[in-house]
């Protein structure tokens, strides 16, 4: 049984004048251990699939089955990173990792342990008494990625988590995420990631879901074999972006 199991899945909201379909009829499955990048142009939907996943946003038709059950309200078996960190301003690092946990009622001894654990893991040491605004934003993803890691989630969701940071922080936060994805004790097995950077899928993912512009509608579902750690530069690389890039524009 997969992990997650979408099944014929629509979203839309009523306007004024009509509905605004945002997502149509997209079937797709994750199994456990998988990392899968959703890619797809702005507005065509990922933010609102991920935030259906996680149980925040109600679906209009079709099914999201976890573990082969029906999603009913939030899915604490989920923690989500934001593009935007969506960190507590007045609350220090070490508080900002700690709020998920407190909030499901994890005792405070395996609170502390699991801050210093995904603090370390993560490269925070020394900011644990630091506040968000003292951080670059390198650092507050961090921030971010430990908060999630930390719920030892069945399932992390990645909103565009590299999109707001410069260049060279995005390449070492990224293979960081890989390397802490493939420790054997690692916290979490399966990612679904999105993003509208196809370079960024090609380089993490297992299987790509390629969306088209919305309403979201899966244009392709590719299966990535190129061995890890993965070389932007090769000939390979290089046609898989071209391959997704056509299909995107293809269909806009
Ligand atoms: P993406 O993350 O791919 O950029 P989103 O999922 O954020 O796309 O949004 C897809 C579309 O749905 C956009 O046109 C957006 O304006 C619209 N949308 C998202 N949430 C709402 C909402 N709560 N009410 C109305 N429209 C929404
Ligand atoms: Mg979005």
């Amino acid at each position: 049984m997969p992990l997650l199991d979408l099944r014929h899945l629509s979203k839309s909201y009523p306007q004024t004048n009509g509905i605004l379909r945002v997502i149509e009829d997209i079937s797709a499955t994750v199994e456990e251990g998988e990392f899968i990048a959703i890619v797809g142009p702005s507005g065509c939907g990922k933010s609102t699939l991920l935030r259906i996943v996680n149980g925040i946003v109600p679906i209009s038709s079709g099914q999201v089955l976890y573990k082969g059950r029906q999603v009913d309200g939030i899915n604490l078996e989920c923690a989500m990173v934001f593009q935007s960190f969506a960190l507590m301003p007045w609350l220090t690092v070490e508080d900002n990792i700690e709020l998920p946990l407190d909030a499901m009622g994890v005792p405070l001894a395996e609170r502390r342990r699991r801050t210093g654990l995904y603090i370390d893991k993560v490269g925070l040491d020394g900011f644990e008494e630091a506040y968000p605004r003292e951080l670059s934003g390198g650092m507050k993803q961090r921030v971010g990625l430990a908060r999630a890691l930390a719920v030892e989630p069945k399932l992390l969701l990645m909103d565009e988590p590299f999109s707001a940071l410069d260049a060279l922080t995005a390449i070492s936060l990224r293979e960081e995420l890989l390397d802490i994805w493939r420790l054997p004790d690692s916290p979490v097995h399966t990612i679904l990631l999105v993003t509208h950077i196809i370079e960024e899928a090609i380089e993490l993912a297992d299987r790509i879901l390629v969306l088209s512009a919305g309403p979201g509608r899966v244009l392709a579902d590719l299966q990535v074999d190129l061995p890890r750690p993965r070389d932007r530069r090769s000939e390979a690389f290089n046609m898989l972006v071209d391959k997704v890039f056509s299909l995107i524009e293809e269909r806009s």
